[in-house]
């Protein structure tokens, strides 16, 4: 048997190049302040069970009901990680095989619509998934899309408008959640809105799922007939997602998933799920969940202080979105020169952008990966004094190079889950 050691040595011997370029990017991820928000760190032992030989196994189908043998031990673990999922979200049922959350949205328009039916969600622009209707995804070609926006002013979800487009256009199905609105959602209006027209009502959760664990974001379970989620953002989980659901939709939902849209589940990834849920039912957890937003909040307090203006004008969950117009340079180049600076971000449109999405006027940050790492507030103030001097001058190698000196030194006394020291 092999330690852990002599496999990275397998790996070495056998791929130089691979193993070269794995340990270039464990040097960037420690070395460097990732601020991205749906990216994070997960733990040594999520990493082992990603990395073990359940992925030498087939098992479609589901426990008990295979259509391959030798299922002794996925079965188990199959079972045990549902059994995690459904105690830690509260729900009746858990489908943990989704590949990850675009197929698992795509499943659950599968279970409950018909193609061509309509399906409600928020504005890619605005925040929203692009599985959420935008219209080159498939959920815009296959079913049809409409699409809710924020308030112009406030950046906020309007319910009333909610409900009003809801009533006018009659959808099958309302989808609530988003990759870049920084405040909460309020599933319980959401869910009754929903019941109003007599839609499914569907909270995808990838950001927040480690939040809602947490316990410092608003919980759908009770409001929602379906949750999607990935696991591999604020939940600290492998790259995967789950479809969790009432048990009346769990059949639809189960053949949805397999033999409708998938073949076999990635058991390797089924058990670093499993990982992260037990790390997840954790006070350790709740902790850093309650972190995340402390850190966020303090990013969003001290880059105000400074003169940025921020998208709603702050943050009550993991993300800041930053509206870079009155400073006079585009998101993507403040991205850029901040990536250089050792600051990981990405550009990002901001609600009612006058600017292409290939080059829009904003950045998204997020501290899940920071929180991670055990930085705290006054970390986040540093960080934003940084971000400050370099979108004030991204032209200047000079300033991104000290920054880049100065945060590497920062991140030296934070080190990285899951990275070997060098
Ligand atoms: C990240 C995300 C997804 C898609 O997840 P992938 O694993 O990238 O396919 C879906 N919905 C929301 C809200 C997300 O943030």
């Amino acid at each position: 048997m092999l330690d852990v050691k002599e496999a990275k040595l397998a790996l070495r011997d056998t791929d130089p190049e691979i193993f070269a370029l794995i340990g270039e990017e464990e040097r960037y991820q420690q070395d460097s302040i990732r601020l991205i928000p749906s990216e994070n760190y997960v733990s040594q032992a999520v990493l082992e069970a990603s990395g073990s030989v359940l992925t030498n196994k087939y098992s479609e189908g589901y426990p008990g009901k295979r259509y391959y043998e030798g299922q002794l031990y996925i079965d188990q673990l199959e079972t045990l990680v549902q059994d995690r999922a459904k105690a830690l979200f509260g729900v009746e049922h858990a489908n943990v095989q989704p590949y990850s959350g675009s197929p698992a949205n795509l499943a659950t328009y599968d279970a409950l619509l018909e193609p061509g039916d309509k399906i409600m969600g928020m504005s890619l622009p605005h925040g929203g998934h692009l599985t959420h209707g935008w219209s080159v995804n498939f959920s815009a070609r296959f079913y049809t899309a409409v699409q809710y926006v924020v308030d112009e002013t406030t950046h906020l979800i309007d319910y009333d408008k909610v409900r009003d487009l809801a009533k006018k256009e009659r959808p099958r199905i309302i989808v609530a959640g988003a990759t870049a609105y920084p405040r909460q959602f309020d599933f319980a209006t959401l869910g009754e809105i929903a019941r109003e027209v007599d839609a499914y009502f569907l909270a995808d959760i990838a950001h927040i799922a480690g939040l809602i664990v947490a316990g410092v974001h608003p919980d759908p379970a009770p409001h929602a007939d379906v949750i999607t989620t990935t696991t591999h953002k604020t939940l600290r989980g492998p790259r995967g997602a789950m479809i969790l659901c009432k048990e009346e939709h769990a059949k639809a939902i189960d053949r949805a998933v397999f033999p409708a849209l998938q073949g076999g589940p990635h058991n390797h990834t089924t058990a670093a799920i499993g990982v992260a849920l037990k790390e997840a039912a954790t006070d350790e957890f709740r902790a850093y969940g309650r972190q995340i937003v402390r850190n966020a909040k303090a990013l969003a307090a001290e880059l105000l202080e400074r003169g940025f203006m921020l998208v709603s004008g702050g943050t009550d969950n993991h993300l800041v979105l930053i509206d870079l117009t009155d400073k006079g340079v585009t998101g993507k180049k403040a991205a850029k020169a901040l990536d250089r600076a050792g600051i990981v971000t990405n550009y990002n449109t901001v609600p009612y952008d006058p600017r292409k999405p290939f080059s829009p006027s904003g950045i998204r940050i997020g501290t899940p990966s920071v929180t991670s790492r055990g930085m705290g507030e006054d970390e986040m103030r540093r960080i934003a004094a940084w971000m400050d001097e370099v979108v004030a001058s991204p032209d200047d190698e000079d300033v991104t190079k000290r920054v880049a000196a100065e945060a590497k030194d920062l991140c030296a006394d934070f080190p990285a889950p899951g990275i070997p020291a060098s």
